[in-house]
């Protein structure tokens, strides 16, 4: 599914994000840096040691929740991973939608500082830190369509989802913001 979002085009697949050939994937990591499972694992799995060795030295003290870092991207097809640290949900009244628009923007605004046309997101917080899929999919879609409204970029944001239920909570979320007939495919 597709629409665009002044000008520039916000995509929906079902997919696998280390096989993605845009210019930034995002990683969905914690606050050390420290890898993990789900994304973060897969990722460095397929990118190899060079992205941890590099957010080690660059990033020592790791980073806060609600913001990201930028590292090469080793063995993938991006150029550059965004870890992005989003929320661990404990109950919605925490500042959890704060903390996961602001890992999407900041995530946004390092992909634009590096000159990425394309970028890449899994849905951030909604495996091991238990956000409900369907309010993870409006804070998502709220905070890139308003940065895609501000900026004018990056030229394509492509959400990768992990299997049915998260393509079908962020395709009823993107239908709720831009109206049945702008939702494409
Ligand atoms: P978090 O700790 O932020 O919740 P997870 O990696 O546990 O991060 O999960 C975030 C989302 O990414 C979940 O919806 C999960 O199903 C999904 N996911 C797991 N592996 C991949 C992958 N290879 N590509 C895209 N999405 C993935």
């Amino acid at each position: 599914m597709q629409a665009v979002i002044a000008g520039q085009t916000v995509e929906l697949v079902q997919g696998d994000i280390t096989e993605q050939e845009v210019d930034a994937i995002v990683n969905a990591a914690n606050s050390r840096l420290a890898g993990g499972g789900g994304v973060d694992g897969a990722i460095h799995r397929r990118g190899g040691p060079a992205i941890m060795q590099e957010t080690a030295r660059r990033y020592p003290q790791g980073c806060s929740t609600g913001s990201a870092v930028i590292s090469g991207a080793g063995n993938l097809r991006a150029r550059y991973v965004i870890h992005a640290v989003g929320p661990f949900w404990a109950g919605g009244d925490q500042g959890e939608a704060e903390a996961l628009a602001g890992c999407y923007r900041c995530s946004l605004e390092l992909a634009v500082e590096h000159g990425c046309a394309s970028v890449a997101f899994p849905a951030i917080s909604t495996g091991a830190y238990g956000y409900p899929l369907d309010a993870a999919a409006e804070v998502a879609l709220a905070t890139v369509c308003e940065f895609l409204e501000r900026h004018r970029r990056p030229a394509l944001v492509r959400f990768v989802l992990f299997g049915s239920d998260a393509y079908q909570a962020f395709a009823r979320a993107l239908r709720r913001r831009v109206g049945e007939g702008q939702a494409q495919g």
